[in-house]
């Protein structure tokens, strides 16, 4: 029997202490693909990495076997804002992480669309659109990628229609710039229904008729301890929250997304029989991906 190219699993990990500390904790508990976020994810400030940084960075994943590294964008990011000086603020700090992505080796930076807080949804999506292409602008030879994330909706928040990534990936001046981020949370939130019987794969060709599945390239694997289609964003192990497991199988098991790396954004901490939860989360992953 041919051996399937299974997708690369991994996690999202605190780089406190250094950014080579963030590839030390992935290694520890298996992972095969690393993501990061590139500063405090809660200030706007530009931390300044030197070339001695993230040189020590880019040997640790040499050594350690990771096989990709993504970072994920501030929380304070807002492309899609009316309000001219948080989105000029916004397009500056992703130009700055789309540099510290190249100089760190980074391969995606995922970002989420952002929200409209006032007006319609359209002159969101205008707005979204426009903002990239002064990111791409700012920074035009950047080797990495921004990835738009699909979201679960809460407020004003875009990008938890398919609709609304295909429309600003129509939009912008240089769409091959951009992928997409598939978080399993978000888009069973956003109300499709992923856990239904047959419902991962329905959800799948609707995914690919709206956007096309090869803009796929990187997924959030979270289960999700808000009801389905409630529009909020709270993220669970897998198998334990609203969507089950037999999503995750069918995700991990699709030969169309195969080799694609997939992070776990989940609780962490450890066990009732004190494992480290990406551990476990990572073996129940690796089970589902080799069953039928
Ligand atoms: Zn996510
Ligand atoms: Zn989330």
């Amino acid at each position: 029997m041919a051996r399937r190219d299974l997708s690369l699993l991994g996690a999202h990990m605190s780089i406190a202490g250094g950014y080579h500390r963030a590839v030390e904790r992935a290694a520890a508990v298996g992972c095969q693909c690393l993501q990061i976020f590139t500063k405090n994810s809660n200030q706007w400030r530009d931390p300044e990495v030197s070339e001695e940084q993230a040189g020590i960075f880019r040997e640790a994943m040499r050594t350690s076997g990771l096989r990709a590294a993504i970072s994920h964008d501030s929380y304070l990011i807002n492309l899609g804002s009316p309000d001219q000086s948080l989105r000029d603020r916004s397009v500056g700090a992703l130009a700055a992480e789309l540099k510290r992505a190249d100089l760190l080796g980074l391969d995606y930076v995922v970002v989420h669309p952002g929200a409209y807080i006032d007006g319609s949804v359209e002159a969101g999506l205008h707005r979204i659109s426009a903002a990239i292409d002064d990111i791409h602008a700012a920074v035009p030879s950047a080797r990495a990628k921004l990835l738009l994330e699909t979201t679960a909706g809460q407020g004003t928040n875009l990008g938890w229609r398919f609709e609304h990534l295909a429309a600003i990936l129509e939009r912008v001046r240089e769409p091959s710039r951009l992928g997409v981020c598939f978080d399993t949370c978000h888009v069973f939130a956003a109300g499709y229904p992923i856990h239904q019987p047959r419902g991962m794969a329905a959800v799948l060709r609707e995914f690919d008729a709206v956007i096309g599945l090869s803009k796929i390239r990187a997924v959030h694997l979270n289960d999700s301890r808000a009801e389905f289609a409630s529009r909020v964003d709270r993220h669970a192990h897998v198998g334990q929250g609203k969507i089950g497991t037999e999503a995750f199988r069918r995700l991990l098991r699709d030969e169309r997304l195969a080799g694609i790396p997939m992070y776990l954004e989940t609780p962490k901490g450890t066990d009732a029989e004190g494992r480290d939860w990406d551990a476990v989360n990572l073996e129940l992953l690796r089970k589902l991906a080799r069953s039928r």
